[in-house]
């Protein structure tokens, strides 16, 4: 189907590494490794979903998803957390600030896209119900 999706990594390699993968199924994938840099990217083109990294080295993930929530060009956008694997504190804490979900990282391929998917497709549920698309 297709999307814009707004990968938020700092790593440059896991950012190399999942750009590859959205890209190869057709995704445009725009990229931020700052919390500064997803506020810049959001007020000039809004993806359809936001992975964010919940380790900025500017502001911890979960201020910067509550950031997004707030702001009403952005209060629908779809947020996933990526989530390292240890931290399972951070997945409670992930969907109480907003996200309408987590992956775990390191991710694994097919699962990984999978789960894009089906996040893109209830975001399109999700907006039709509320008719703003
Ligand atoms: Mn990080």
């Amino acid at each position: 189907m297709g999307g814009k999706i707004l990968l938020v990594e700092d790593d440059p390699i896991n950012s190399i590494l999942v750009q590859h993968i959205l890209e190869a199924e057709g995704y445009v994938v725009l990229k931020a490794s700052s919390a500064k840099e997803v506020l810049l990217q959001i007020k000039s083109d809004v993806p359809d979903l936001i992975l964010m990294d919940l380790q900025l080295p500017d502001m911890d993930g979960l201020t910067l998803t509550r950031m997004i929530r707030e702001n009403p060009s952005t209060s629908y956008t779809t947020i996933v957390a990526l989530t390292a694997y240890a931290m399972s504190g951070d997945r409670e804490r992930a969907l109480q600030v907003g996200c309408d979900g987590y992956i775990t990282k390191p991710i694994d391929t097919k699962g990984f896209i999978k789960m894009v998917a089906s996040f893109l497709e209830s975001r399109r549920v999700k907006g039709s119900s509320y008719g703003d698309h």
